[in-house]
């Protein structure tokens, strides 16, 4: 059997860490962290990923305020909220709870976040520190949650080669950017890519973020790698939802060296890393003062 790399267990261990840092901080007379969660619209995903963030917030300590605004606002209206939001010295981190509806400037929107307080790490300054390795950026939660679940296990990735399969702007390239700036040389394939079972055979560690079950099998990959699995899909099973990842774990794990499964893998790691980004902006605010 491979080394299953268990999210589940990191997950608990940052959780129990952030409680702890949080309690030190409001027993040393600190305000309590508070992270806004702006939602336009009633899409029923946001608002459970949103009810999963409040859950996880309340039980560290961090105060969760979900400002719900309605499908009919206009992009001026949420600009003014996330201004309101900007200055309130109360407010550590903000979230714009994606997708927005198609009527919101997506662009504008994301952008008029302060960075300091772009605890998704998608604003232009995020990105821009992400590109040139500057320190103090915002890595977004996801790319966190592969890099921790790498350190955890001791795996390091510099001078190795790492496939990451999609490039999209919340998974794909800012781990493989964050990667290359720890020193991996880092292919990125995506739809367009021919042979990928040329690419990933090369590789020591493959990371799939593609959203398509069972698109890693025993072709693609050989002995001595890691491979990450950070795809989800439901699949209705009996009138139950059940969660696929992109890498079929029975195929590959009996020749592979580490594995992360799904579920129990990055899945439950990216709610807690995007606590440690609201942490991390907390006290570079409160050591500010
Ligand atoms: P996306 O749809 O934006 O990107 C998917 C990427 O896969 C694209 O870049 C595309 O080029 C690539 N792709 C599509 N088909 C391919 C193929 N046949 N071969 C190679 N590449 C292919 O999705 P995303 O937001 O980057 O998310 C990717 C997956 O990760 C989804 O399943 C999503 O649900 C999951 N996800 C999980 C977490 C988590 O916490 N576990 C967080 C974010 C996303």
């Amino acid at each position: 059997m491979p080394l299953i790399l268990d999210g589940k267990k990191i997950n608990s261990e940052i959780k129990q860490d952030l409680s702890t840092h949080i309690a030190i901080a409001l027993a040393d007379g600190f305000v309590r962290p508070c992270l806004s969660i702006i939602q336009i619209g009633n899409t029923k995903e946001s608002t459970k990923y949103i009810e999963h963030k409040k859950k996880f917030g309340h039980a560290i300590g961090v105060e969760v305020l979900h400002i719900h605004l309605p499908d009919s606002i206009t992009t001026a209206e949420v600009l003014a909220e996330i201004n309101s939001l900007n200055t309130d010295e109360t407010v550590h981190g903000i979230i714009i709870q994606l997708p927005l509806p198609k009527h919101i400037d997506r662009d504008v929107i994301v952008e008029a976040v302060s960075a300091e307080k772009d605890v998704d790490g998608l604003s232009s300054k995020n990105i821009r520190g992400l590109w040139t390795n500057d320190k103090g950026y915002i890595l977004p939660a996801t790319a966190r949650a592969i890099l921790t679940m790498l350190d955890y296990y001791d795996i390091d990735v510099s001078g190795k080669k790492v496939v990451v399969i999609g490039r999209s702007t919340l998974v794909g390239k800012p781990v493989a950017l964050a990667l290359m700036n720890r020193g991996a040389t880092v292919t990125v394939c995506h739809s367009g890519t021919l042979k990928l079972a040329d690419h990933t055979l090369e590789a020591d560690i493959v990371i799939s973020a593609v959203g398509f079950p069972r698109l890693i099998t025993k072709h693609f990959v050989r002995p001595h790698q890691v491979i990450i699995d950070v795809g989800t899909t439901f699949i209705k099973d009996e009138e139950v939802d059940k969660i696929h990842g992109d890498v079929d774990f029975k195929d590959v794990s009996d020749i592979v060296s580490a594995i992360s499964p799904v579920p129990g893998g990055v899945g439950p790691l990216t709610v807690s890393s995007l606590f440690q980004n609201v942490y991390d902006a907390y006290v570079r605010k409160i050591h500010k003062k």
